[in-house]
């Protein structure tokens, strides 16, 4: 890319700085802001008003973004956000290297997590999914899986195995699309009265919407609620969507508890290594450790520390990747670790 350019990225955080008083340098991947300037329905809702009349045609459409940006989206399987990004993205990643870099912001040493159930449906039929995901969050913390990001540092330290969680809060009010992420803050900043002021929390917000035809099956973002930094990520409603769906076959959970449990690590341990402005753990594609082991798992099933069994897809090392003791993402890059 000429110096001479502005990327997408760089063009993503003017439009953000300018438009709205939220600092993130965004760090999406370029297929990805393209994908979003196409389909600005899934992506950002409708347009405001604003414009730049200089804008680039391309990313002229994400000027509407209404709040702050999707990070580390987990596409749906198969999910083609543009084929001539795509083969852009190939080649990219055959000419350069596959490592994460560090770009210089916080990472969390550790997380207080809390979820939120989201929509009418989960004071009546909740099923498993707020009993499990209840398992899930305290499971996590000092479990292998969460040790698979404690290599990453940031300006505040070194990713740490712990994790607190401070429990689920049901509200039944109807619950929004994915697509405005200011809703989602919103509704974060609703729900969690007095978020951690350390800048650690993360909230979890489960709805009940199902996915539809959006081409991804969550993300994690970034905000502030009364001026406390906030890390937060949305979930559809996962049952019966074969897109999102890991295949988990152990009978130990149903099928979309099975799914938002998966996706629920993508998304933690992206938002642990990648967490706030201006970005921590990235490569040169925009990807987090989620995206680079998306839908590939190291084994049929990880234990967490309380014993809890889950499948969920691995989070990228570079040092296994270095060593050559990973094993393979969709690329057959080597430097995936599942956290057995
Ligand atoms: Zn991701």
């Amino acid at each position: 890319m000429p110096d001479s350019l502005m990327t997408p990225r760089d063009f993503l955080q003017t439009v953000v700085a300018r438009t709205l008083s939220f600092k993130r340098k965004p760090h999406m991947k370029r297929s990805l802001l393209v994908a979003l300037a196409c389909l600005p329905v899934f992506a950002f809702g409708q347009a405001q008003a604003q414009t730049s009349a200089t804008a680039p045609s391309a990313v002229q459409d994400l000027s509407g973004v209404s709040g702050p940006p999707m990070l580390g989206i987990h596409w749906a399987r198969g999910f083609d956000p543009s084929p001539r990004l795509r083969e852009a993205s190939k080649q990219a990643r055959r000419s350069k290297s596959p490592l994460m870099t560090y770009h210089g912001g916080k990472i969390m040493p550790s997380s207080n997590t809390e979820a939120i159930f989201w929509g009418s449906s989960w004071a009546s039929s909740p099923g498993d999914k707020i009993s499990g995901m209840d398992s899930w969050y305290p499971g996590f913390s000092n479990s292998n899986y969460a040790k698979t990001s404690v290599e990453y540092t940031g300006t505040n330290g070194q990713v740490g195995p712990m994790s607190n969680y401070g429990g689920h809060v049901i509200d039944t009010s109807a619950s929004a699309s994915g697509a405005n992420t200011s809703a989602i803050l919103a509704e974060v900043c609703k729900i969690v009265t007095n978020p951690d002021p350390t800048g650690n929390g993360y909230y979890a917000v489960y709805t009940d919407t199902p996915r539809g035809s959006a081409g991804y099956c969550a993300y994690h973002s970034v905000g502030s609620c009364s001026g406390v930094p906030v890390q937060f990520a949305y979930f559809f409603k996962l049952d019966g969507d074969t897109g999102c769906d890991p295949q988990d076959t152990s009978g130990l959970h149903s099928q979309g508890l099975a799914a938002i449990a998966n996706v629920s690590g993508h998304e933690l341990a992206e938002a642990i290594t990648d967490p706030a402005s201006p970005g921590a753990w990235y490569d040169s594609s925009g990807a987090e450790n989620g995206d680079k082991c998306a839908w590939t798992f190291g084994g049929p099933l990880v234990t967490f520390s309380n014993g809890s069994q889950w499948k969920i897809q691995g989070e990228w090392s570079n040092n296994a990747y270095t060593a050559g003791t990973g094993y393979p993402n969709s690329s057959g890059q080597s430097g995936c670790l599942g956290g057995q």
